[in-house]
């Protein structure tokens, strides 16, 4: 059967317990006639899957194999990270706990200011790795960039993570700044989602 019409029948578990992750994950599929469920939607003790590997595509399939098992639901997960060119692709797969396991966002965002302090060398991107497993057997994964800079002060109230300090190419505004003002615009995440579908249309099987 056609991928797209095993998922219109189970819907599919987006696992992420992150509000605005999920808004632009579920939304795609929604389009397409998908029902979708967040982690939190899912009732009784979630459990925890630590990302242990050294690469997105290596957490986004362990993420999405783990959940899909535990829910016997088709799984997308996400991989995402920063990538500073200045400080050698940091803090890339580590960008959640990169000033320490517990760290908040305000903490990591803060570490990133510090280790910048007189760089003038400020791009980076945002990176988004999707794995999607439809069946144990049935797996596709997808990724996608968003080009920036590092500012030097953070600005805007919208979004979460690092987007107080990404400025998006272009634009002259942070992502949080953007995302305040509802601007549309393709995130790296949303990227990656338009190929996985456009791979999921095109597969016959
Ligand atoms: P993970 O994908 O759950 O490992 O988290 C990736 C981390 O990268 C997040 O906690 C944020 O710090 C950062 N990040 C990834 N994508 C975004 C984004 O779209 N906005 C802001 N921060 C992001």
């Amino acid at each position: 059967m056609v991928a797209l019409e095993i998922l219109k029948k189970t819907g599919l578990l987006i696992a992420t317990t992150n509000r605005g992750k999920f808004s632009e994950m579920a939304y795609p599929w929604q389009k397409e006639g998908v029902a979708t469920l967040s982690l939190k939607d899912m009732g009784g003790v979630v459990p925890d899957i630590a990302e242990i590997e050294t690469s997105y595509e290596g957490n986004a399939a362990l993420k999405a194999h783990a959940y899909c098992k535990w829910s016997a639901l088709p799984t997308l997960a996400d991989d995402s990270g920063l990538e500073v060119m200045a400080l050698g692709g940091r803090p890339g797969v580590r960008s959640a706990r990169f000033a320490g396991e517990n760290a908040s966002d305000s903490d990591n965002l803060v570490k990133l200011l510090e280790l910048m302090t007189n760089e003038e060398q400020r791009k980076a991107r945002y990176v988004s790795f999707l794995y999607l497993v439809i069946e144990p057997q049935l797996v596709l994964s997808a990724s996608a960039c968003l080009e920036g800079q590092i500012a030097f002060a953070p600005a805007g109230e919208g979004g979460f993570g690092y987007d107080p300090i990404f400025i998006v190419s272009g634009t002259h505004r942070t992502l949080a700044e953007l995302k305040e003002r509802k601007i549309p615009l393709k995130t790296h995440r949303i990227l990656a989602m338009e190929k996985l579908l456009q791979l999921i249309k095109a597969r016959q099987c």
